[in-house]
């Protein structure tokens, strides 16, 4: 069985809905099709839960009623049949009064959840509405009776494989599913979701827990480029990833995959393939345990990184200065991304700053401590093997205008990250293009 997941714009306009049903029954491969929200669906859900967070339910209610209007015109579109056009106006309209309920109790962090959640369904719905138009036995799978989280609110792939197993073997017809991506249930049994972008990683853990033969990613672009092509001018796509590279790049902010969205297939061993919704003949990229080159494959960066420098000269020759300082981190469940140390310092980055003041404090037991907020990881990806030379060297040169907080190299072979400020990073990236792959 494969999995496909086909992305925000693959399926924000009926067109784009109506040829995601001609790529899925092109050929007999039994399938499960993991949908996101139509585009721009889950930003305005997003808004909706604000409005209601600052109690303005009269903005709330506006943005509402213009989200339903847009669904309104998607179906007249999407549908021929009158008698499906009035189904699907029946669902919308039942999930647009959920959310007009929303204005009349209290908001919660659990409720807006709920709220988020709601375009995945929609998307679902009407997708296999359209399916049955045109005469495709297919079914509808709820992600939320399979897709769980645990008390670390990280994916229980166990659990999601033991569901969705049970799950196909009752269904013994269609060889056509079609699941949300995004959505699941917590421990707790409440709707919650995987973060922004997560119908990847649903894709990813739909495929590791079924043991697919592979998963599909469409989307609006050609594969993984060698760089931002939403900063830098000229990109290229990139044919082959192996794992590692994959992680990294979506880790350090290639948005074209959700950070977290390799690891399960590759835990299993199974190919990874970015294609184009919109150019569907395009190759894209094919991720495997294959690792092709020994060079610079691409480049990537990640946003809104705070680093924290600890100066102690207590530190010098000190053993377990390290692990204390980890320790706090580890209390306050906030992952480092960076790190490099000196004799007398050691400087950390975290991307999530919501303990932040109450690391500080904890830290300045054991020295100075200085935050620099607003800095970007700039991630140099590909199969670096250390004897060779010249890749650092090129690195630096390219960046002789660029102000260097941190370096980090030799952690692994398939890294070199730099910390900059965030103002730098157009240039930053500009540079590296034209410099480590002539363009
Ligand atoms: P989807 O809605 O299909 O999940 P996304 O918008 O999440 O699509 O991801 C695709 C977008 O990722 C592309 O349109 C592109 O602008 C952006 N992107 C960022 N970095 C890269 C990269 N290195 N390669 C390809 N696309 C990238
Ligand atoms: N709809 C969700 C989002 O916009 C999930 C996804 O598209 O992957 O973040
Ligand atoms: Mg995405």
């Amino acid at each position: 069985m494969q999995v496909l997941k086909f992305g925000g714009t693959s399926v924000g306009k009926p067109e784009r809905m109506h040829q995601v049903a001609q790529l899925i029954t092109k050929d007999n491969e039994p399938k499960i099709v993991v949908l996101s929200a139509l585009s721009g669906t889950t930003n305005a859900l997003v808004a909706i839960g604000e409005s209601l967070a600052k109690s303005d339910k009269d903005e709330a209610k506006a943005k509402i009623e213009a989200l339903r209007a847009h669904y309104y015109t998607f179906i007249q579109d999407l549908l021929k049949k009158e008698e499906l056009r009035a189904e699907a106006k029946a669902i919308i309209d039942e999930h647009f009064e959920f959310l007009l309920i929303t204005l009349k109790i209290s908001f919660n962090e659990a409720l807006n959840r709920d709220i988020l959640a709601q375009g995945e369904l929609m998307s679902t719905k009407l997708f296999t509405l359209y399916l049955e138009e045109i005469g495709v036995d297919a079914k509808l799978l709820p992600a939320l009776e399979f897709m769980r989280t645990n008390e670390e609110h990280e994916p229980d792939l166990d659990l999601i494989s033991e569901k969705l197993t049970a799950l196909l073997e009752k269904e013994k017809g269609p060889s056509i599913f079609i699941t949300q991506g995004y959505i699941c249930k917590n421990f707790k049994g409440e709707i919650d979701n995987l973060q922004r972008g997560g119908s990847d990683y649903t894709a990813s853990l739909v495929g590791a827990a079924i043991q697919a033969t592979e998963i599909q990613i469409w989307t609006d672009i050609d594969g993984m480029h060698n760089n931002d092509p939403r900063v830098v001018d000229k990109t290229f796509p990139i044919a082959e990833l192996s794992f590692d590279e994959a992680a990294e790049l979506a880790y350090f902010g290639a948005k074209i995959l959700h950070p977290a969205s390799i690891w399960p297939a590759q835990k299993m061993g199974i190919t990874v393939r970015l294609l184009n919704t919109m150019e569907p003949e395009a190759k894209g990229t094919v991720i495997s345990t294959a690792t092709t080159s020994d060079d610079v494959k691409a480049l990537a960066a990640k946003d809104g990184i705070t680093a924290i420098k600890i100066k102690s000269t207590r530190m010098l020759l000190a053993y377990g200065f390290l692990r204390k300082i980890f320790e706090i981190f580890e209390k306050y469940r906030t992952p480092i991304d960076m790190i490099t140390t000196s004799e007398v310092a050691v400087s950390v980055t975290i991307d999530d700053a919501t303990y932040l003041t109450k690391i500080v404090a904890e830290l300045e037991k054991f020295g100075t401590v200085e935050v620099d907020r607003n800095q970007t990881i700039i991630c140099v990806v590909g199969n670096f093997v250390a004897e060779r030379k010249g890749v650092v060297n090129n690195i630096f040169e390219a960046l002789t205008s660029v102000p260097i907080r941190m370096i980090s190299y030799g952690g692994s072979r398939h890294n070199i990250s730099l910390l900059t400020d965030r103002s730098y990073k157009e240039e930053a990236l500009q540079k590296l293009n034209t410099h480590l792959f002539d363009l």
